[in-house]
């Protein structure tokens, strides 16, 4: 038996949906059961007493929490009760680089990764880099503005495709024989911020430039948009490390896993702007 947290979230839906596609089946862990279509059972990282959820779970996979207040404390009070209820094999959603990542970011996962070593359960690692949908979500102002903004240089960036991560958790939940490892996913080709502007000035026919900026007038930019101000300044630090490498990876190990060569930054933009 499988069972999936943040199902309710858009790497979650998309993950059933792949389990599904590839013929399995797993119990969809929320909040609000009635969000999600099929079995599912309420579970709340921060309410033990939804913790009974997991039992007759061999497989859970834990989706890494949204929520910043102690998500750390949140993943290792789920690594607990999977102990607890005899839970086998967790696998979870990561940081590309895990403990090698220079990101304030990262600080959350390589609790997380450290108490699951601690927890003597099998577990798997997938240590995600960037959805390209981080980049698209504002592309209507950017293209009106006819400037996207960041901090992240000519850093050259692996991003995937939501989905394609997605893809790597149905390959994992569904196939033992591919559990217990530490898997460093990105996209097979890496893109500069400015070749993603000029993909999107291509698209709308309008001309859209990369604006790099210091991070920390890039965090007040968020602010502007309505960030707070701790998230934004995480956003920003996320950013300028990226300008040095941080979110770059040539292993091609997401394509390996899911058997397809990563979906291309040009599609994902097409798709956000369609
Ligand atoms: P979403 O924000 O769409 O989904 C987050 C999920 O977490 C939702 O299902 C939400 O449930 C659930 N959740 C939040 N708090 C709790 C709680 N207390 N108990 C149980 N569930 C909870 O994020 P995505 O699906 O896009 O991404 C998944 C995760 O990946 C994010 O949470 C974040 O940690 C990380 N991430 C990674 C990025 C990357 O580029 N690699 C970019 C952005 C995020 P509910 O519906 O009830 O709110």
């Amino acid at each position: 038996t499988i069972a999936i947290t943040g199902s309710t979230g858009q790497l979650g839906q998309l993950a059933l949906a792949a389990i599904k596609a590839r013929g399995g089946q797993a119990i969809a862990l929320a909040r609000d059961p009635s969000k999600v279509s099929g079995e599912a059972r309420a579970f709340d990282y921060t309410k033990p007493e939804t913790f009974g959820a997991l039992k007759g779970v061999d497989v859970l996979v834990l989706i890494s929490s949204n929520d910043f207040n102690d998500r750390v404390g949140q993943h290792k009070a789920v690594i607990a009760a999977a102990k607890a209820h005899g839970v086998g094999h967790v696998i979870y959603t990561s940081i590309l680089k895990g403990d090698a990542s220079p990101m304030i970011l990262a600080q959350d996962h390589i609790g997380t990764e450290a108490a699951l070593k601690a927890s003597g359960l099998g577990f798997t690692l997938l240590r995600n880099g960037w959805y390209i949908e981080n980049y698209t979500g504002a592309l209507g102002a950017a293209i009106q503005h006819g400037a996207m903004i960041g901090s992240a240089g000519k850093g050259r960036i692996s991003g995937a495709a939501r989905a394609d991560y997605a893809e790597a958790i149905a390959a994992v939940a569904l196939d033992a024989s591919k559990q217990g490892q530490v898997y460093e996913l990105a996209g097979d080709v890496a893109f500069t911020m400015a070749e993603m502007a000029a993909v999107v000035s291509a698209k709308a026919g309008k001309p859209v430039a990369y604006v790099s900026m210091p991070p920390a007038d890039y965090a007040k930019a968020l602010e502007g948009f309505g960030l707070p101000a701790g998230f934004a300044a995480i956003l920003a630090d996320s950013d300028d490390h990226s300008s040095r490498g941080a979110l770059f990876d040539e292993s091609k190990t997401l394509s390996g896993l899911i058997g397809r060569p990563t979906t291309p930054m040009a599609e994902v933009v097409a798709a956000a702007l369609a």
